[in-house]
This record gives structure tokens, sequence and C-alpha cells, in this order.
């Protein structure tokens, strides 16, 4: 099966067990905008527990906080987003469907790294065990070809992006020859700017109406609170404030499920630093959220860095992390060395000193702020898509597993009583009641054990337990595990401390 395959499966099984739902289904949907299901919020809300446990329970210098989503107009004015956080769009005149410019040429470099793998996988077929494949890269003409075209093209693309011109964009896609996916033809219209905020009014009379507009991102609610944070909490430099909410962009191109939404929530945390220590502090929060991830446990080899050549008008450093999705490796956290730019803008737009004294150097400066930025919802699909599995089993039988890490995933136990009388679904009961306080659990009694399974194999609840006749005399149940589905023997008393391993340590083998 192919990935593009694989992946339309797992948003239609999203969809079934209760993860995902497009929004206003009942209405045709929304474009680009999903609700979560009664699994999904479970577990998103688990991602933002472990986030926040990471980030500021674990961190005696990190606070949060939970600023509004509605701020005053000037904010976005000083953040630059009013004047620049501008996609370039370009339309084709025949299919009318619209683009994101710097996204058409991303796509034809990544096509162009396609055939670069085709020839080298053609030469490795050729030459065998001989197959020398740094030579071979070094040395192919083809590979050379394409190589020097790709890097003449991304040189194009980032002088162009960088110079905001957008003349020059356009003038690539015509050199590129970029035909439209769906109408084939190069009818391409001029590349134009498209601010990604959404505007609204404030206020109940239109005439005094005020534009104010949806957070694009939750970091200025930070920055804004930078010093009643600072001084209410006695924090002291170096120092970073945490915040998880929902930020709104009119993305041009909405595509790839959860991946690219107009409303979404971002995990953010600002770090305050001294004026020349940013870089050091770069590097540290690179490794630390490399290491948060990978802690995940779906799998080392899922993640890369990506330096950015092109920084944003704040950032003197920047990278991303970029994970391992179904449709390739992509942006799913953006870490940032800000400057003081933000800081030193609001200063400027207020009126008000955003100043830190610091009692070691007997100064006072604008702090430096290296932030760390992370989709929530990126972080769900990348949970789900690593997870997803459909498995043949024994005697030809399938299942489709979601192997979700227990201590993420939405259900942790299900009990099971093995028929629906005899006493066995109140020996359930007292067992769930008993446990329900630590763990999510789900009481299940209706159809065949077999059922049972591969319904919360779907849901990816690592354990099950079964209450049988035998447990009413010897107070043992059976332990069945999903990923393995090996099932143990083991007394009730000892289901808690199984379960309770495995959310903390990700080992799900009882005994
Ligand atoms: P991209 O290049 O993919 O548009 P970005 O560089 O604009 O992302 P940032 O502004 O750095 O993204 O935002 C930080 C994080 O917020 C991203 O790493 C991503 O995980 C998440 N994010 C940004 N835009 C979206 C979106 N439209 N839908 C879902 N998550 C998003």
């Amino acid at each position: 099966m192919t990935q593009e395959d694989l992946f339309k499966n797992l948003i239609a099984h999203a969809k079934e067990y209760g993860f995902i739902f497009p929004s206003s289904e009942i209405y045709d949907g929304l474009s680009a905008v999903y609700d979560y299901g009664q699994m999904g919020v479970e577990l998103k809300n688990n991602i933002k527990r472990y986030w926040w446990d990471a980030m500021v329970r674990f961190h005696e210098n990190i606070v949060g906080i939970d600023s509004a989503i509605f701020m005053h107009p000037r904010i976005w004015e000083a953040s630059g987003h009013v004047g620049a956080f501008n996609d370039p769009l370009i339309d084709n005149k025949d299919s009318k469907k619209r683009y994101r410019a710097d996204v058409l040429v991303e796509e034809y470099l990544a096509k162009m790294e396609e055939k670069i793998n085709k020839e080298v996988e053609k030469g490795r077929k050729k030459f065998g065990d001989a197959f020398d494949e740094t030579h071979f890269r070094a040395t192919n003409p083809n590979v050379q070809r394409h190589v020097q075209k790709a890097g003449e093209v991304s040189k194009r693309l980032n002088e162009a992006l960088n110079a905001n011109d957008l003349v020059a964009l356009k003038q690539l896609i015509v050199d590129c020859e970029i035909a439209c996916p769906v109408s084939g033809s190069r009818n391409w219209t001029d590349v134009r700017q498209f601010n990604l905020m959404f505007s609204t009014q404030i206020g109940s009379v239109s005439e005094d109406a005020n534009v104010i507009y949806l957070r694009p991102e939750t970091a200025q609610g930070i920055f804004v609170n930078f010093l009643n944070v600072q001084k209410t909490g006695r924090m002291k430099i170096p120092f970073g404030i945490a915040q998880i909410g929902k930020a709104f962009r009119n993305e041009i191109v909405a595509r790839q499920f959860i991946f690219r939404m107009r409303e979404f929530e971002q995990m953010e945390m600002q770090f305050f630093v001294r004026p020349g220590e940013e870089l050091k502090w770069f590097e540290y929060w690179k490794e630390t959220r490399l290491r948060w991830h990978k802690s995940l446990g779906l799998g080392d080899g899922k993640y890369r860095f990506h330096n950015h050549e092109k920084l944003a008008h704040y950032a003197n450093a920047a990278t991303d992390i970029e994970f391992e999705f179904p449709f390739g490796f992509k942006e799913l956290e953006g870490i940032h060395s800000r400057t003081d730019f933000d800081l030193r803008r609001h200063q400027e737009f207020s009126g008000r000193k955003q100043q830190y004294f610091d009692p070691e150097t007997n100064e006072s400066y604008v702090p430096y702020v290296v932030e760390t930025s992370i989709g929530l919802d990126r972080t769900v699909l990348a949970v789900l898509s690593a997870a997803y599995a459909e498995e043949k089993l024994e005697q030809g039988e399938e299942r489709v597993v979601m192997r979700i890490p227990a201590m993420l995933a939405p259900v942790k136990l299900a009990v099971l009583p093995l028929v629906k009388k005899d006493g066995l679904p109140e020996k359930a009961r007292g067992i769930m009641n008993d446990l329900k306080y630590e763990f999510n659990c789900q009481y299940d009694e209706k159809d065949s054990i077999g059922k049972r399974y591969r319904r919360q194999d779907a849901i990816g609840t690592p354990f099950c337990v079964t209450i049988d006749h035998q447990s009413l005399d010897d107070n043992c149940v059976t332990i069945r595990e999903r990923d393995s589905m090996q099932q143990h023997r083991v007394p009730v008393a000892q289901v808690r401390g199984i379960i309770d391993k495995g959310v903390r340590t990700g080992i799900t083998q009882p005994g």
C-alpha cells in the first residue's frame, strides 16, 4: 500500500473512531477546520499535559500563562504582522485554483530530489555490492545535472523571498515550467501578497467599531505580559513564559488534514535571556526540544533539524524540528532566536519601558528571546500517523491497531466482563471504580471478547483486563497487552502497578 493510501485510511479511521471530525460536517464541512472527538480530545489533553510538565513543572525558571485571544490591534502593528505576515499567492487562470507561489517551487524542488534518489537507486541495482553512493552522487552526470539545477532554483527562490520580489518569484515559476496540478496549464496570474490574519470588529456600535484580529500566534500574549510576570513572579533572567492556546491563520492552501488548519493550537515558550547569550540558549533549546520529541517514543529516526536560510524579520537564528509525516519530512516545531525585536517594538509602540534590571550586572536592558513553538495539532498528527498500523494476524485475520505510546493513549485500560451476568459486570465495575481516579478507563460488555479487543486496538488502548467466572473465586484477571497481544493471568491487586509502569515507562509487557 502506498503512503498516500495509508494516509487516507488513517483519516477515515480517525473519524470512525472519534478522534477527528471535519468541522460542520452536516453542512458539508468548513475547509481546513476540524473538531476533536471523544478520543481526539483525550489524546490532545495528554499531549498538552506532557508538554506543560516538561516545560513548566520541570523547569523552576519557567512559568505559564493563559492570555486572551483578542488583543489591542496596535500589538499586531508592533509585531510586524499587519505589515508583513503575508504569503505570496498565485492563481491558475484555467482551474481558478489558488496556490502559495513559494510552495509551488518547493514542490518542484521535492520532485527533483525524487529524481535524484531514483537515479541513485538505479545505480545501486546496477552495481550491486560494489555500489559506492557518495562516489556515484559526485560523478553521475544525471545526478550532477539535477543537483546543479536544484541548487540554482533554490538560490533564486531564497533571493526572491528575501527581497520580497514577487516579479522574480513569478519568473521562477515560469522558467521552471511549473504547471497547475489541476488544469495542467501554465496560465498563471501575477504573484500577490496575502495577509494571513483574520480580522473582526470589537464594540457593539458599528460606527465605533475597531478592527481587531484573531491572534495568529500565542507569542505576543507572552511578550505583552513579560513585565507583569517578571515582577509578580520575581523572575530572574534567564527565565521563560509558556502558553498553550488557539491561533488563527487564513491559510491559502489548506491541505493534508490537520497539518495546516485555519484554527489551530500552539504550545509556545518564550525564554528571556541576556543580550549576547541568545545563541547559546538557542542551541540549548534545540537539543532540549529534540530530546522531548524523541521521548514520545514515535521513533528517533523520524526527526531532523532544518536550519532556516531565510530568516524572519525578527530572528537571528532559526531552525525547524521536522517530522516524517506520511507525506514527507515537514515542520513540527520552530525554534527561533527572536533577538530583542518584539520587546523593543512594544516599548516603542506602547511608550512603556520593557526593560529588566539585572542585579548581577547592575544594568538595565531589553532582554533577548529564544522561542520554542510547537503545533499541538501537528503533534497529534505525528502521533496518529506513527501509531497507525494495519496488521495481518494468524488465521487470515486482520486488525487495525493504533500503537499510541501508553502515556498518551486516550484510554489506558478497558475493563471487560466475559459475560453480562453471573456477577461478572459487578466485579468488573468494582475494578474500574478502583482505578478510574488514576487512569482513564472504559467499560465494555457488548459483543465477543475478540471484537472488544479489536475496538480497543483501534483506539490505541494499551491494556485490557477480562473478568471471567474464575475471577470471582481467585480474584485474578486476564490482562492483555495491545502491541504483542500477549495475555497473562494476574491478581487484581497487580493491575494498577502494571498500568502505572506502562504509562510511566512505556514498558507494557506485564510480568
Ligand atoms: P509553516 O511553514 O508550516 O506554515 P510556520 O513556520 O508558519 O509553519 P510558525 O509560525 O513557526 O509556523 O508556528 C509554529 C508552529 O505552529 C509550527 O511549527 C506548526 O507546528 C504550527 N502551525 C503553524 N501554522 C499552522 C497551521 N496552519 N495549522 C496547524 N499548525 C500550524
